[in-house]
Formats: structure tokens, C-alpha cells, sequence
């Protein structure tokens, strides 16, 4: 056992170098050829990045080419390309052995990116089949509504950016041959939406600002100008659709197919693994949860049904459980009230738990969503940027006013007394919330911007069932019961997103999984239908990510014996922002 033992301490001490590097300054700890790569992939990378990506750039708080709009052009396409191969043979005459841990981390996320960009403007190809790529609206509401300079210089902005958006559609026009029905259909609703961004809102804006005359009448015309042409695109997809429809025109099938399905999957999760393995992983997964599910149901069997005998299938007795536990639920008009009282809760605990350390200087504001962002029913966090460390964090609650009260009421039995901690754990302490305050220190730019999705969701999921082991909600058989139900969603959005893309799922094979096997409503599993026509590999991220930081979390536990802390694991895990857990890994020295 002596040959293991020393091989933990050459890893532990191994670990230790990258924890001093991420808290040194950068140049300090560097060897030469750190110092090369963060010449040659430093401030003037990303503006470079930026300036190709102007849309990209508002998203992330940077604002110096926030007036223009490029259009989506061949040549546009040309120009991504050729810097993508000039980065690419900048990065590969850099030796990725001679850098340090954490900056050789950042070397193969950009090499993923760069192989990523290329592949997807030549070889995927959304750009044509995808009519829904093209949409002006985000960015343009972007600055109507962050405060980051005065009203005045934003709308000036604006109105820079505005000039381009009848040639924007004209390109997306020429763009687009041979699409999808799916996406074909998604671009005219998401379009249709758009306008609203260009309307009566932004003319009292307009009229309440200091701008002059003249800057108005140039308004009103490129205003004028903009609407037409989303409206004219609009108009054309919608003949589109019809002749697609008719088969006049030939539509491509949403379904990826298992070629690009996998490459897909390779760059955006990084995980290592094959798509094909996640998703055998799954399925044995989803056993494994119904064996527990039926397990807690007998369970509690005799305390929700005291004068029934329970019915000889194992998802019938499960479905009447859960179905008996979703009445206990807040009401409709005490959501956010109750959200507002459960987080002082989860922080304390995971303070009492040694969990995590949080941070007191950043405070978590829970408000009602804005009007403008609220699309579904639900909630989210809204962090600040990298580029914008220092701005308030939100969570947003979307009330269940614009609800039907049939609506309302399958939200509120989804989020029942067990549930709606989980989506607070999930979404904020110590999930969403709490990784992206400690991605936000990360002082790596690369890992921030080009940050792991799959990582990012991983440990929101990951933290659920940390807290759970760790006894918060009592160690009840409720919680455990509810807490699989929704974790059970994770494992089968990985299952169905594979079985359609690649092994051509029917929706009565999807719908059937979720109502039947996953206990969803119709309704849920219509919407997640929906999803999966219009996008892949996107869907497996949460499954992906939380399996991997499990894996590895067995891994270090394995090597360091009594010596493992959950605390700094947790801690040491954030401390390399937005990483695939892959990279991660190999940071933390995990076998
Ligand atoms: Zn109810
Ligand atoms: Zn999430």
C-alpha cells in the first residue's frame, strides 16, 4: 500500500501548486511560457473577440462595440473562420506541457472553443437550416434596460446598431436553405416577439430622453426601417413554412442524427465520455431511481393511504404518492414570500453544515422577475458578468399572476413543500448562485467567458442531493421521494435527448416516458417535447455534469481516505471557475 500512498501525496502536493497558482498573482508563479500564452490570449484576444462579436460582448457587460450590428454575411462567416484558424495556430505553437496546471486548462478550453467555431460554421451549418439564428432582439433590449451608462448614450447606441438590421435580415434571407419545420416555425414566434422590443416602450423612452431633434428624426426612420424588415421576415418565413409544409420545399428533419450529434456533444459538454455512454449511464440510472421511488412509496405508504391496499405496480404505487405529497404546497399568492424565507434557511445551514463559505459582501436580492424578462413561469438567478463584477445579483421569481388557476395549481403541486427547497438549493444557496459569485473571482477570463455549461449545471444538480446527504429537510422519506422524482427529470432529459436525435424517438415514446415513467404532467411533457425538437445535447448537460462531479467527488474521497473535507473539495472544485469538470479533474490531481 506504500506505492498508493505516496502517489496520493505527489497528488495532494500537485493539488497544492494549483491552489497557490490561482491565488498568487498571475505573473508571480508563471513560468515563461504562461506569460507567452497570456500575451498572446489577453485583453487583446477578447477585444479582437469582441469586435467580431459585438452581440456576444453586450451579453457578457463589455460595451465598446455594443453599436454594431454585423450582419450575417459569407463574408462575416469568412472573417470568423479565417481568425479562428489564425488563433488556432497561434494557440498550437504554444506547448500546452510547459504551461502551468490551471493556465494549461485555459489552452484546451480555447483549443475545444476554436475546434468548435470551425466546426460548427462548416460542418453543422445552423446558419442555414436553423431560421431561428437570426433574431436582432437581445442585444437591443439589452441596452434599453441595464443601466450601464446614461439613457442618452445608450439609445445612441442603439439607434448605431439599428442602421444594420434590414441588411441583418437580408443576409439571414440568403442565408437560410433547406431548414427544419421546427426551427422554421420557432423563428417566426421568437421573431413575432421581437417587435415588441421596437415598440411603444421604446418610443416613450425616446420621447422622456434629452436627445436632439435630429437624433429623433433619425430614430423614427431607422425604427420605421427595422420593424418592416422583421415583419417582412417574418411574413417570408411564414410562406416558407407553408411551401415546406405542401413539401414544395424539401425540410430538413430536426433530428441531428448520431454524426453531428456526437461531435456536438464532444465540444459543448467536454466530459470526455461518449454521448452513447451518458446515455447507457442514464438508463441504468433511471432504474436505480424508481428501485429507491418504490422503496420510500411502501414506505409511506401506510402513513398517506392508512385505509388502502396499495396496487400491484411499482409506478402506480409511486405515482399516488407523489400525487398525495404535491398537495402540500404553498399558496398561489405566498410564492415568493415563502422563496424569500427559505433562503436566510439554506444559507445558514450550509454555514453550520461547513458546506461552503459564502459570500456576505454579495447579497442575494429575491424580486419578482421584470416584466420583460418573464417568458415561463419559474425562477432564475441574474448575475453580474465578468466584466461587471461589482453589479447586483438577483433572483427572480416569476409570480403566477398570468396563470389560469388549473395552471397555477400544477405549478404549485410540481413546487410542493418539498420541491420548492430543492429549486432554491438548485437556483441559488448553494447552486447557481453561489458558483457563479466564486466563477466571478476566478481571475481566468478564458474560463469565465468560454465557461462549461455542463460544469455550471452540474453543480447546481450536484448540490441538491449534497444537501439532502447532508440532512437538510430532516432526512425525511417526503424529501428523498421528491427529491428523486425531480432528479429523475435530469436523468431523462439525457435519455429522451439521445433517443431523438440519434435513435429516432417518437413523441408517443417521450410523452409516454415522461407521464408514465417520470411522472410528469402532459403538460410538462408536451413543453419538453417541444425543447428537444429544437435544440440537442443541450438537455444531457445537468445529467452530464452532476455524474462527473460525483465521480469525482468518489475519486478524492477514494485517494484521501480520512483526510477528504467536503468543504474544501466544494471550495476548491469552484475556485477554477467555469471549467468542464474534465479540466477540473486533472487541476484537482484526481486519479
Ligand atoms: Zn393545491
Ligand atoms: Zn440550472
Amino acid at each position: 500500500m506504500t506505492g498508493s500512498s505516496a502517489f496520493a501525496t505527489l497528488l495532494r502536493a500537485l493539488t497544492l501548486v494549483a491552489v497557490i497558482l490561482m491565488h498568487s498573482t498571475p505573473s508571480s508563479a508563471d513560468t515563461a511560457t504562461d506569460s507567452a500564452f497570456r500575451r498572446q490570449f489577453g485583453d487583446g484576444f477578447f477585444d479582437r473577440l469582441w469586435q467580431l462579436n459585438p452581440d456576444w460582448a453586450i451579453a457578457n457587460g463589455y460595451y465598446k462595440y455594443a453599436d454594431r450590428l454585423v450582419v450575417p454575411d459569407d463574408r462575416a462567416r469568412a472573417a470568423r473562420l479565417e481568425q479562428t484558424e489564425r488563433w488556432t495556430s497561434e494557440l498550437h505553437r504554444i506547448d500546452p506541457k510547459k504551461l502551468s496546471p490551471n493556465v494549461r486548462a485555459d489552452w484546451e478550453m480555447l483549443d475545444n472553443e476554436f475546434a468548435s467555431t470551425r466546426w460548427a460554421l462548416t460542418e453543422l451549418r445552423a446558419w442555414q437550416w436553423n431560421p431561428a439564428a437570426y433574431n436582432v432582439a437581445d442585444p437591443f433590449a439589452l441596452l434599453t434596460t441595464l443601466e450601464y451608462a446614461p439613457l442618452e448614450e445608450r439609445l445612441r447606441t442603439f439607434l448605431e446598431r439599428l442602421e444594420n438590421v434590414p441588411a441583418y435580415y437580408a443576409a439571414a434571407k440568403a442565408n437560410v436553405a433547406n431548414p427544419t419545420r421546427e426551427h422554421t416555425r420557432l423563428a417566426i414566434e421568437q421573431n413575432r416577439g421581437a417587435l415588441a422590443v421596437f415598440g411603444a416602450e421604446l418610443d416613450a423612452q425616446i420621447a422622456g430622453s434629452k436627445l436632439a431633434a435630429a437624433e429623433r428624426s433619425v430614430f423614427k426612420q431607422r425604427l420605421t426601417a427595422a420593424r418592416a424588415s422583421i415583419e417582412d421576415y417574418v411574413a417570408w418565413l411564414e410562406a416558407l413554412d407553408g411551401k415546406l409544409a405542401s413539401g414544395e420545399v424539401q425540410a430538413r428533419s430536426f433530428r441531428l442524427g448520431r454524426e453531428l450529434y456526437a461531435k456536438k456533444f464532444a465540444f459543448d459538454i467536454q466530459s470526455g465520455d461518449t454521448a452513447e455512454a451518458l446515455y447507457e449511464r442514464a438508463l441504468a440510472e433511471k432504474e436505480t431511481l424508481l428501485s429507491r421511488m418504490a422503496l420510500l412509496s411502501d414506505l409511506l405508504w401506510p402513513k398517506y393511504f392508512p385505509n388502502a391496499a396499495p396496487p400491484d405496480d411499482r409506478l402506480d404505487r409511486i405515482g399516488q404518492v407523489i400525487a398525495k405529497l404535491s398537495e402540500q404546497h404553498v399558496a398561489r399568492e405566498n410564492l415568493i414570500a415563502a422563496v424569500k424565507q427559505q433562503l436566510p434557511d439554506l444559507e445558514r445551514w450550509v454555514s453550520e453544515h461547513d458546506l461552503v463559505t459564502l459570500d456576505p459582501t454579495k447579497p442575494l436580492t429575491v424580486r419578482e422577475t421584470p416584466a420583460h424578462q418573464r417568458g415561463i413561469a419559474g425562477a432564475s438567478i441574474e448575475a453580474p458578468g465578468p466584466y461587471d463584477p461589482g453589479a447586483q445579483t438577483y433572483y427572480n421569481v416569476t409570480p403566477l399572476d398570468d396563470l389560469s388557476p388549473e395552471r397555477a395549481e400544477s405549478w404549485l403541486r410540481e413546487y410542493n413543500d418539498w420541491m420548492l427547497p430543492i429549486l432554491n438549493i438548485h437556483e441559488a444557496i448553494p447552486g447557481h448562485y453561489v458558483q457563479l459569485i466564486y466563477a466571478n473571482k476566478s481571475p481566468s477570463l478564458v474560463k469565465n467567458i468560454f465557461g462549461n455549461g455542463a460544469m455550471i449545471e452540474g453543480w447546481a444538480v450536484y448540490t441538491e442531493r449534497m444537501m439532502l446527504e447532508s440532512g437538510y429537510g430532516g432526512s425525511k422519506a417526503e424529501a428523498w421521494l421528491i427529491y428523486s422524482k425531480w432528479n429523475l427529470r435530469t436523468v431523462c432529459n439525457t435519455i429522451l435527448d439521445y433517443g431523438v436525435h440519434v435513435l429516432g424517438m417518437s413523441e408517443a415514446d417521450v410523452m409516454s416516458l415522461l407521464t408514465h415513467e417520470a411522472f410528469q404532467t402532459e403538460q410538462e411533457a408536451a413543453d419538453k417535447w417541444k425543447r428537444v425538437t429544437r435544440t440537442s445535447v443541450q438537455l444531457t448537460s445537468y445529467f452530464s455534469g452532476y455524474a462527473a462531479i460525483l465521480d469525482l467527488r468518489e475519486r478524492l474521497q477514494r485517494t484521501q481516505g480520512a483526510k477528504f473535507d467536503l468543504k474544501r473539495f466544494h471550495e476548491q472544485f469552484l475556485s477554477y471557475g467555469n471549467a468542464p469538470v474534465k479540466v477540473i479533474r486533472e487541476l484537482m490531481g484526481a486519479p
